[in-house]
């Protein structure tokens, strides 16, 4: 994940009145009494049980954000409603433009703005202004986080999802011939590789990424069937290198499956250490360790794998590929990205795991939570707000495409310091991201001689199974 500006200090009217005008109904029912307002713990409590209490007689209006659901309206509802589950009334009433997602900000950050947390917590949380506080855009603060932001929260939202809290989806059976690429990710080979990429100072104006490059080349090209290029691109006055290898497809060429993940890396003094084990020599390590296993068994569509550089200078490795890609004429061939940046930190047992997107490219989510429920023991989370790393310059062109990432990256102590160093890392959560990606890859791409496809995936392409999903 990379850093730079921001976007709010506090102390605006006009921001405030904007996200007024979005609340019709409740800016229109300003002389009733406000909501009382409770938070239900919601964690995988099932699609069935989670609608119910959307729909409680009583309730107004709701907010669902991962294990928890902030619903509003007669404060009597909730009791048979919520039965069981734990219930957190919120003090005071909620009003309607106080609301908002914080992205990536810290508690001390949102003291500072005047936000309180209602609901949620790490990488987005629902907040709202304290009384008396006030928002205001400003100008970019180069200290703080490119994924950092507020955006307005609106009722009915659904923030992050949990993967038990889906709708039941079409079932992707369960596939031996997709077991068997799962089996073969081999999560101590892969380790090895992390702390072999550690080693190099990754920085973007260190020589040490140089060194990086070569090796990452080097491992590549060690595969059969695979073809290397390094094209470059300027941050500031340093030339960076993107490592691009590709595998072409034995009888669908043209259909294109990006894997990707940034290895530069950072750190608070990055000229003289910047390992970034976690961020990001897993998922970078990840696309190599992806690679050997497609490559010896070589699938039906080409599937490319990435190396970003200049990711944390701000995306610029991928938004070069990208705009690669619309000079060739060869966009239009990309059917799926898959980016995997820091995919082996867990705070705790929990191998909890974030797919993240935007909303046209959900069938991927889908997908992935499927195939990670099949293959993996991954428990998955959901969003439908795609920020912050190398998927988003391709969903910025339309190209579907995901990023699969711990959920516990914004706990990790580690983050951008001279000490995210491979000890820190698990390499069962590791092994567990790189099964769901690689399995999401065979069932995208095909494999050699065996069938791999979904039914209704060669024919229909993408439209028609993801039609079927029931959203
Ligand atoms: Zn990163």
């Amino acid at each position: 994940m990379p850093r730079n500006g921001a976007s709010y200090h506090w102390r605006s009217a006009a921001t405030v009145a904007l996200v007024v005008g979005l609340w019709p109904a409740l800016a229109a029912a300003a002389g009733e009494p406000p909501s009382s307002c409770a938070v239900v713990d919601i964690h995988e409590i099932g699609w069935e049980r989670l609608e119910s209490l959307k729909r409680a007689p009583g309730g107004d209006w709701w907010i669902e954000i991962g294990r928890e659901l902030l619903v509003c309206g007669d404060g009597a509802m909730l009791a048979p409603a919520a039965a069981d589950r734990p219930v957190r009334p919120v003090e005071d009433a909620v009003e309607a433009g106080r609301l908002w997602i914080a992205r990536g900000l810290s508690g001390d950050q949102l003291d500072q703005m005047g936000l309180e947390v209602v609901a949620g917590s790490g990488r987005l949380a629902l907040v709202r202004l304290q009384t008396g506080a006030e928002l205001v855009a400003g100008a970019g603060d180069p200290g703080q986080d490119a994924h950092q932001a507020l955006v307005a929260a609106l009722p009915g939202m659904v923030v992050v999802r949990q993967a038990a809290n889906r709708p039941a989806a079409v079932p992707q059976d369960w596939n031996p011939a997709v077991q068997a690429l799962v089996d073969e990710i081999d999560g101590d080979r892969w380790f090895i590789d992390v702390q072999t990429m550690a080693a190099f100072n990754r920085y973007t104006h260190s020589p040490g990424i140089l060194a990086a490059r070569d090796w990452l080349v080097a491992g590549f090209e060690a595969l059969p069937g695979v073809t290397v290029e390094t094209p470059s691109f300027m941050v500031g006055g340093t030339a960076a290198y993107n490592v691009i290898a590709t595998l072409p497809g034995s009888t669908r060429p043209d259909d294109w499956y990006i894997v990707g993940g940034h290895y530069d890396s950072t750190s608070e003094s990055p000229m003289s250490s910047a390992p970034g084990a976690e961020d990001n020599a897993s998922g970078c390590a990840g696309v190599l360790e992806i690679a050997r296993v497609l490559a010896a068994h070589p699938p039906e569509g080409t599937v490319l794998f990435i190396c970003y550089a200049g990711e944390e200078q701000g995306l610029l490795g991928s938004e070069d590929h990208v705009a690669d890609l619309v000079a060739s004429g060869d966009a239009g061939k990309v059917q799926a990205m898959i980016d995997l940046d820091m995919i082996a930190y867990t705070g705790d047992a929990d191998l909890d795991c974030l797919l993240e997107t935007d909303p046209f490219a959900q069938f991927l989510v889908d997908l992935l939570a499927d195939v990670a429920a099949d293959y993996t023991a991954l428990r998955i989370e959901t969003s439908l707000w795609a920020f912050g790393s190398d998927h988003v310059p391709y969903l910025d062109q339309g190209i579907p495409a995901l990023l699969t990432i711990e959920n516990d990256w914004y706990d990790y102590p580690y983050y951008h310091t001279t000490d995210d160093l491979p000890y820190h890392l698990s390499i069962t959560m590791g092994e567990e991201v790189l099964k769901m990606d690689v399995a999401a890859l065979a069932v995208l791409a095909g494999s050699g001689t065996t069938h791999v496809f979904a039914d209704g995936f060669e024919s229909g392409g993408f439209t028609a199974w993801s039609a079927t999903v029931p959203n």
